[in-house]
This record gives structure tokens, sequence and C-alpha cells, in this order.
């Protein structure tokens, strides 16, 4: 389920379409040297904080842009008759409001600094992707810190976005053939495992989830030690260090 999945086609295509003509050229091309792989990957660091949150840092400065990659491991494996579809809601309510940004402001400021994001939610994982100029570093920090400390859980807000994540399931299930189709082979071939259930949720979970059971969600899966913050263009690894624990981004 992704948040956006237009503008996510579109943005592969363009990903694409650059490979595929390199591809086609290197098998003329003499193969790049196993070295200089070897050092692609070698200024990568990571460090995981005393909360647990793991955070990976990739400096590439060829551009002055950053992408972050917030890794959280919870999708649909983590739920059950009752409250499936909750991990692809939560994809819905990060983008809701919290506490110093109210509902919309999110994507607001972000792209008022010249940022944009996506987001999507899988049976394993729930990844929100920032792409951002460097110089919206620190309120890239202040965005996501806010979210995740402090996500809002108005009545008013869940119940008008229950009935977006209901009108996603009837386009792309109840009146879509084929989603119809995968979901009953899903359903039907993971008899004894999570994977049965569709990643956005059974209707009569999609209707009945309450307050609680979000709250409780969140405090579980949104936990500082079940996420991984991936960093990558041009930053260093110690200064994004150092904006985690001044921030504290996810307490
Ligand atoms: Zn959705």
């Amino acid at each position: 389920m992704f948040r956006q999945s237009l503008l996510w086609t579109s943005c592969l295509a363009l990903l694409v379409a650059p490979a595929a003509g390199a591809q086609a050229q290197g098998k003329a091309a003499s193969k790049p040297a196993a070295s200089s792989f070897q050092k692609l990957g070698a200024s990568v660091e990571t460090r995981t904080f005393k909360n647990g949150l793991k955070v990976i840092v990739w400096p590439d400065h060829d551009i002055p842009n950053v992408a972050l990659y917030n890794w959280f491991r919870v999708g649909s494996r983590n739920e059950y008759p009752g409250i499936t579809g909750l991990s692809h809601f939560f994809e819905h309510m990060m983008f809701n409001g919290a506490k110093k940004f109210g509902p919309g402001e999110f994507d607001r400021v972000m792209e008022a600094n010249g940022g944009s994001n996506n987001a999507f939610t899988s049976e394993d994982v729930t990844v929100y992707q920032d792409w951002f100029p460097r110089t919206a570093l620190d309120i890239i920090f202040q965005l996501e810190a806010d979210r995740l400390q402090h996500l809002a859980f108005n009545p008013k807000v869940i119940e008008s976005e229950r009935g977006v994540v209901y009108s996603e399931r009837r386009s792309g299930v109840d009146n879509n053939n084929e989603g119809a189709l995968a979901e009953q082979v899903q359903a039907t071939a993971f008899v004894a495992h999570p994977y049965q259930f569709p990643v956005i949720g059974w209707p009569s979970d999609i209707e009945s989830w309450r307050i609680e059971d979000l709250q409780r969600y969140f405090k579980t899966y949104y936990a500082p030690n079940n996420g991984t913050l991936i960093f990558t263009g041009a930053v260093t690894p110690a200064e994004i260090f150092a904006l985690v624990e001044v921030s504290r981004i996810h307490i």
C-alpha cells in the first residue's frame, strides 16, 4: 500500500529508465573492479543508541540533497483478527498531525522547504521516506521528532481517516477484480499464518478498530528499538548521530 502510488510509479519509471540504458551499454563496457564496490560502502556508519534506535548513515556528497528512510519492523504479520489493517492505517495517521505540527502541516512544511515524501506498508515493514535539500535537515528532524514523540489521536481525525482507508479498500480490492483475487489467494494460501491478512485490512476490522487499539499499537511497534533511520546524501555520520541525540528524534 503506497501512500501516493501514482507518484511512486512515476518515480520508479524515472529510476528504471536510466538503469536499463546503463545495463545495455554495460555489455560492451568492462566490469567495474571489485574494489570500487568495496570503497562505495566503506563510508557507511551504523550506531545503535541507548534506547535501541538504530541509525545508518551513508554519506554521498555528489548533490546537496538527503534521503531519509524511516523503517519500522511492523506490518500486517503483526496483526490479528479485530485489528487487521492497523499497520497501514498508521501510514495515514503519521501525516495527520502531532503536537507542534497539526493536521496537514507535515506535508506543507516539508514542501515549503523543498522536500517531498512518501510511505508504504507491507506484510513485514512500514517505511516513511523523506527526500529534501540539505538545508532542510533541521526542520526535517523537527517534523519527524514531533510525530514520533507526540502523534495525535484525535477521534474526529481518526474517523475521517477511517473513511479514507475504507474507500482505498473499495477501489483497490472490492471494486477491483485483480485486487479481490489476490486477496483471496493470499488468504487461502496462508492458512495458519498472519500473511493471510490483507495489508489494507478486512472490512469489518477497518470499521471497528478503537482508539485504544491505535494507542497500544503505536506504543508497541513505534518504539525506538523497533525502528531504523537510514540517511544517505550530503551529510556526515557525526552530524547525524549528534542531531539524533540533540533532537531526541525518537525517545
Ligand atoms: Zn493507504
